[in-house]
């Protein structure tokens, strides 16, 4: 990247740093860091000072991750579903590749929190070289997400020899980066960088904010230029207790997102990953958040509420019901609650 600050400037990396930051024991911390890795940008830390809780909780190792009785290491089975070690092959037209081992914050609730930001998840040239050939003997791809790890955090000639590389496969249609910079280091959205994803379209970015808090001047710029170069921007929420677990949180997220020229795209029910069962609500509470929003906010702000099938199953909607028999008649209920009918047969 251009100016690319040093990382201790960027970057709160070690339980000493961080517990002299915020005031707060260097133990829980110390046994949390030996299992997991700890990451806090200095520019999110701020934002922890002025908001608290809700962006704490996802930043600031939690003893309660190491004391997970139920979760599962791999919760999406995406070890088995990795033809080469850093692509997931779990739909017939596309594949996630996973480009980048760091991130510019490692959030405590990462589905991926087996490996990001751990030496397993080093990823070299010819980890990547591996994928490209598999995608290249595998046409029936023709969408690609690049992930990690945050794709952001990579070199620009880096991040840019990849996407050329993906551009000369011909069976490749569109590309997807996922990124949490344009919210945990939103300056790192530089314009150069903006101008040179530009080169590759059709190109879409997937970002993720979870709490109004994060959408910020920073944020809104980060966005404003990737926008600016024509890349349509989607977000990727989780849904997470004592973070954004109420209706009115998530409506004044997705209203933030939009004026910021973001997407929402999903909400997803939290994954059964090992370290984050305190993060978890039941599927009720996020079905009872999407019977707020349908209907009573603007449908672009509205996502698609989806649970990640443990086992790699895929995506599954998750959707309040409004329709309570279909036969004759579909009788159903309004988003305001009121009974309705419509007559399920084709007139002569
Ligand atoms: C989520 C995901 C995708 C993309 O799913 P969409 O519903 O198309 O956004 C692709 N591959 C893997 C492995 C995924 O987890
Ligand atoms: S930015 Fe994404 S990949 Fe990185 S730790 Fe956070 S949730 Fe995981």
């Amino acid at each position: 990247m251009p100016s690319k600050p040093s990382r201790s400037a960027s970057f709160i990396t070690t339980p000493e740093q961080l517990a002299q930051a915020l005031d707060i024991p260097v133990e829980p911390l110390r046994a949390v860091h030996a299992v997991y890795p700890l990451r806090v940008s200095r520019y999110y830390l701020d934002l922890i000072k002025q908001h608290g809780l809700p962006l704490w909780r996802q930043a600031v190792p939690d003893p309660q991750e190491l004391t997970d009785a139920v979760g599962l290491v791999d919760p999406l089975d995406e070890e088995n579903l990795s033809p080469v070690p850093c692509l997931v092959h779990k739909y017939p037209d596309r594949a996630l590749l996973l480009v980048a081992g760091e991130c510019a914050m490692y959030c405590r609730f990462c589905t991926r929190k087996r490996k990001v930001g751990t030496r397993e998840m080093a990823i070299d040239d010819e980890a990547i070289a591996a994928g490209l050939a598999y995608l290249r003997r595998t046409p029936a791809i023709s969408d690609v997400l690049i992930s990690g790890g945050d794709p952001f955090m990579l070199p620009l000639a880096r991040l840019e020899r990849i996407l050329k590389a993906l551009r000369d496969i011909p069976s490749i249609a569109t590309i997807r980066i996922g990124t949490r910079i344009p919210c945990t280091l939103p300056m790192r959205v530089t314009s150069r960088l903006a101008a040179m994803l530009k080169k590759y379209h059709p190109l879409y970015i997937n970002t993720h904010f979870n709490h109004p808090a994060e959408i910020t001047p920073e944020a809104a710029l980060a966005c404003t230029r990737l926008a600016d170069a024509g890349i349509p921007l989607g977000c990727q929420t989780v849904l997470l207790r004592g973070v954004n677990d109420s209706a009115e949180i998530i409506r004044e997220l997705l209203y933030g997102l939009l004026r910021i020229r973001v997407k929402p795209y999903y909400l997803f029910q939290a994954d059964l990953t090992k370290g984050t069962a305190h993060f978890r609500t039941t599927v009720d509470c996020g079905l009872a958040i999407m019977r707020h929003l349908i209907g009573h906010v603007t449908g672009p702000a509205v996502p698609t509420y989806a649970l990640d099938a443990p086992g790699g199953g895929g995506k599954i909607p998750l959707t309040p019901t409004y329709i309570h028999h279909l036969d004759e008649a579909l009788e159903f209920t309004t988003y305001q609650g009121h009974p309705c009918s419509y007559p399920n047969r084709i007139d002569p």
